[in-house]
C-alpha cells in the first residue's frame, strides 16, 4: 500500500494506493487501517473502522480500508516505487 496527498473538500488528505491483487488481502486478511492526514498505514484495525486514533500524527483520522473505499480515499492501481 501506498499513499498520495489529494485535495478533497479543500482539505489535502492522503489517499490510499492498493493494487489489486493486494487489495482482497489487505481488506480480509490484513484488516489494514490508514491515516488520512498523515498517510500512516495501520494494520488490527476493523474494515468500516473510522476516526480511530493515529499513533503518528495524534490526529483521529485513522480509517479501516472498507471505509476509505466508500470515502473514495482508496485508488486502485499500479504501486510504484
Ligand atoms: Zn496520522
Amino acid at each position: 500500500m501506498q499513499r498520495e496527498l489529494i485535495a478533497q473538500d479543500g482539505r489535502n488528505l492522503y489517499r490510499a494506493v492498493v493494487e489489486e491483487n493486494e487489495l482482497r488481502h489487505a481488506l480480509f486478511a490484513d484488516n489494514l487501517g490508514f491515516c488520512t492526514e498523515c498517510g500512516m498505514e495501520t494494520d488490527g484495525v476493523e474494515p468500516d473502522a473510522h476516526d480511530y486514533h493515529c499513533g503518528s500524527c495524534g490526529m483521529c483520522a485513522v480509517f479501516g480500508l472498507e471505509e476509505l473505499l466508500i470515502m473514495g480515499l482508496v485508488r486502485i492501481g499500479e504501486v510504484t516505487e
